[in-house]
């Protein structure tokens, strides 16, 4: 096995970064992944996703703007407002950094040290370093290892060092192009992409299983096992269009429909005292819930266990959830204390995955609801989802209308039957949500990327018009247009928009996108950003790529589209899928 030159491997990236072809991109790094060492496999796979860690790990790059600059102005000897005014006629970190920095002298060798030819793991541990570098002193620290590898390396290894330290880094390439890769290195095909995303899915690491794929082969992949401190894909809920479908589609004679909570998904990580909090981005969120460690603490009564759930803001004097806007507010990294107070939380659990050294994923749903009874002792801060559990759609329909009534969402129908397993990362009939917003007549929300914007004109102007939103195409790992969303913003969110899509900003189509000449936009975005959009009903459209008929030049489109919210939990993969919107649209 060799040694990867890092020099050869950003080669590879500006081959990636210059096709927009999900296929040509997996063919690209599986070339890279058939001769690698085991030592470099696992950061190849975090490098292309622009990370140094798995995401649920908190080691992130992502250095100031400043701080990026203040290290290319040590490493060229330029002054840090030549910097800046290149910056800003560029744009791009990383085309600063390829420009300015010749080579020269390092000055900084004590930083950033290393033998021979500089390899990926060089860069690699050099990037961890600056990451993890804190307390005083470590600015000077950080700057100084950054120009050191910036002058070790070439232009174009600059230019891709300079954007990894940023978090600028986008390639475009998806966790699913990476398993796709996999599968075709090491066996000819993507044929066992599904065997790598199960393992993917219940590890949430994608370069561990890379290593484990390259050392033990695809046995030792199945055989990975959940793991306490690292968190498992959550399984998430199918949708219906008309109420009766919902005994179409669960096979269970009896459905246990359970109370819909609209707050923040929590993965609870428990090993002993050691209590771990996970988004539903696979985030860790530890140090913004204090409140919620203790109580697990306190009321969860077996050692080690991963549960999952639903933390909700909670007025306890009137007893009363909170909207998902007020628990957005506890979202931040100071002032922790001063929020637990202002807005207090309650913990809705509604499953369970491990146990004691013991995997839940395969137990049915009512063997994993038996045993979540048993682990709790309920409290005001903790409890179970209630639910009620018939074979008779009007009484689900009653719990629904009770649901409603205490400001609910709405329920999550799940089946009973044997193989009602725990499907990580997976969207499935055995879930089934229903909400309120579907029985109106504008029935359904979706989930949208937005991965465009169009300059605004008159009241508008210096802002967006409208945003250019995206569908997820799981099949194709590709961002499929279906709407221009320019209603339902209030003039705060409209004049606030630049500033907060900014990190996303992009100058050109982003990887992974299909937009039609019609609908191409001013301004583009990575993927990255996910808005809730109501609108009235689905149709066919000649200028939407969402499910796109070539024969017909024809895609589908969400008529009057109107903005609902940000959902800053989800990822732009957990968008709404272009096959939910097929569905919908046979379903109206
Ligand atoms: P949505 O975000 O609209 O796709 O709805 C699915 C989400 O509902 C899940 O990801 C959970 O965060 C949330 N949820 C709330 N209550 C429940 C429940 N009782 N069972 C499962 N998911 C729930």
């Amino acid at each position: 096995m060799i040694k990867i030159n890092f020099e050869d491997f950003t080669r590879m990236l500006e081959r990636i970064e210059n096709t927009n072809s999900q296929n040509e991109m997996a063919s690209i790094l599986s070339s890279l992944f058939k001769d690698i060492s085991t030592e470099e496999i696992d950061k190849v796979c975090y490098l292309a996703l622009g990370r140094i860690a798995p995401q649920y790990e908190d080691i992130v790059l992502g250095l100031s703007e400043k701080t990026a600059q203040a290290a290319i102005s040590l490493a060229s000897g330029s002054s840090k407002s030549e910097v800046k005014e290149e910056t800003r006629d560029i744009g791009d970190i990383g085309e600063v950094a390829s420009k300015m920095i010749k080579n020269r002298e390092n000055p900084f060798k004590d930083y950033f040290d290393y033998t021979g030819e500089l390899s990926v793991k060089n860069i690699f541990d050099g990037l961890r370093k600056i990451a993890s570098t804190s307390g005083k002193g470590s600015q000077e620290i950080k700057t100084k290892t950054l120009a050191s590898m910036l002058i070790e390396a070439d232009d174009i290894g600059r230019k891709y060092i300079a954007r990894l330290a940023e978090g600028t880094m986008r390639l475009g390439v998806g966790d699913i192009t990476i398993l796709n890769a996999l599968s075709v290195a090491f066996f000819g095909s993507k044929l066992r992409k599904t065997e790598l995303e199960h393992a993917y899915n219940i590890s949430s690491d994608i370069g561990l299983v890379a290593k484990v794929l390259q050392t033990d082969g695809i046995k030792g992949v199945n055989e990975l096992k959940i793991t306490l401190n690292r968190p498992i894909k959550s399984m998430l809920a199918q949708r219906v269009s008309n109420f009766e479908d919902i005994k179409n589609k669960i096979k269970s004679r009896d459905i246990s429909a359970e109370e819909k909570f609209d707050g923040e998904r929590i993965q609870v990580h428990k090993d002993g005292e050691n209590v771990k909090l996970y988004s539903r981005r696979l985030t860790d969120v530890t140090s913004q819930f204090p409140d919620l460690v203790e109580n697990i603490r306190k009321y969860v009564k077996v050692k080690r266990v991963i549960l999952d759930g639903e933390a909700m803001a909670y007025d306890f004097e009137n007893d009363l959830f909170g909207s998902f806007q007020i628990l957005m507010r506890r979202r931040r990294k100071y002032d922790v204390k001063e929020y637990r107070k202002k807005i207090p939380i309650r913990y809705m659990l509604f499953d369970v995955l491990y146990v004691d050294g013991e995997s839940f994923l395969n137990r049915n749903y009512p063997e994993r609801r038996d045993k979540l009874e048993t682990l709790v002792e309920e409290s005001k801060y903790i409890a179970l989802a209630n639910r009620r559990v018939s074979s008779d759609l009007d009484a689900i329909d009653e719990f629904f209308q009770e649901c409603i009534t205490k400001n609910l969402e709405g329920i999550v129908c799940k089946s009973c039957a044997k193989d009602s397993y725990y499907r990580a990362g997976g969207r499935d009939w055995t879930w089934i949500k229903w909400k309120k917003e579907y029985i109106s007549k504008l029935s359904d929300t979706l989930d949208l990327a937005i991965i465009g914007a169009y300059a605004g004109r008159g009241r508008r102007s210096g802002t967006y018009g409208a945003l250019l939103c995206a569908a997820y195409n799981y099949a194709e790992d590709t961002f499929e247009t279906v709407s221009k969303l320019g209603t339902g913003f209030s003039d705060e969110q409209l004049a606030n928009m630049p500033e907060e899509l900014a990190d996303a900003r992009i100058d050109k189509i982003p990887a992974r996108a299909v937009v039609t000449k019609e609908m191409e936009p001013d301004f583009w975005f990575t993927p990255k950003y996910v808005v809730e959009v109501l609108g009235s009903e689905i149709t066919r459209s000649p200028v939407h790529t969402c499910n796109w008929k070539e024969e017909q030049k024809q895609g589908l489109a969400l008529r009057f589209p109107r903005f609902i919210r940000w959902r800053e939990e989800k990822s732009p993969e957990q968008a709404t899928t272009t096959e939910e919107i097929v569905q919908m649209y046979k379903g109206q």
